[in-house]
């Protein structure tokens, strides 16, 4: 297999969330990779049991960053997120002002999330739990996957990843990948989960999306270990330019938001 030559790793976890490894463990395996950049990406607060304790943690984690940088001057450490979709208007569970910390932001759904109000969790988590009942509850829940997605993307210029795409919670992939395709944002190939599944990524490739290899580390061992992914570029033949992590596209200037002044205010 050829695999490709990665500039950096944009999602991993570390212990401020549910990750089994320092921001120094994270940053040592980044290196020993030879990456260039990697990204520290904590769950937002409000995933249960997974998420970071409080909005403040991702401050802890910048100080934290700035501080151990200057150790590792082959490496750009970043403080990312990966923030939780709440409800069907796309709202995210880390405030404006903790988003303009960030160097990059991560969004998706994940299981257990606490909903903005008791409508929001019927909405969103009561119907994906009901979609093993029948082809009506799964077709409502994928509908509102997806228009919870497409809510936060039209709502949050800041978003740069949607982190695995259709995990946990069916999406309808080609209006998903529209809505990427337009508002810019990298459609992520998730090594950890192995997902989205060859299918999607198809569907995905052929509407025209950025896509981001990451390695949703929350072990040492898997920092930077971005296989997964190379694989299926190399197996469906998707064009290395659609890669927005490989080594010649730069880093992540070239494709954050926060660096296009559009974004940010
Ligand atoms: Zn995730
Ligand atoms: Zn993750």
């Amino acid at each position: 297999m050829v695999s490709i030559n990665f500039y950096g790793d944009y999602h991993t976890h570390s212990r401020y969330s549910d990750g089994r490894q320092s921001v120094d463990a994270i940053v040592e395996a980044a290196v020993s990779r030879g990456l260039l950049e990697v990204a520290i990406t904590d769950h937002g607060p409000l995933a249960a049991v997974i998420g970071v304790k409080k909005p403040e943690s991702y401050l802890a984690v910048k100080e934290k960053i700035s501080r151990i940088q200057s150790r590792y001057p082959g490496i750009r450490i970043l403080l990312g997120a990966e923030a939780n979709i709440r409800d069907l208007s796309g709202t995210l569970d880390l405030e404006e002002d903790i988003i303009e910390e960030l160097d990059i932001l991560i969004v998706g759904l994940h299981p257990y999330t606490w909903p903005g109000s008791i409508q929001d969790g019927w909405n969103l988590m009561v119907r994906n739990s009901l979609r093993h009942l029948g082809s009506k509850f799964r077709k409502e829940a994928v509908e509102a996957n997806t228009k919870a997605i497409i809510a936060a993307l039209n709502r949050y210029p800041q978003i740069d990843i949607l982190s695995h795409p259709g995990l946990f919670f069916k999406i309808h992939i080609e209006e998903v990948a529209w809505a990427c395709k337009i508002k810019q944002v990298l459609f992520e190939i998730n090594c950890a989960h192995k997902y989205p599944p060859i299918s999607d990524i198809i569907e995905a490739n052929r509407v025209g999306v950025k896509f981001i290899i990451n390695s949703d580390a929350h072990f040492p061992e898997s920092v930077g270990n971005l296989d997964y992914g190379s694989w299926i570029v190399e197996k469906l033949g998707i064009n290395r330019e659609r890669i927005a992590n490989r080594r010649s596209g730069g880093g992540y200037k070239e494709w954050s938001k926060k660096t296009k002044d559009y974004a940010y205010s």
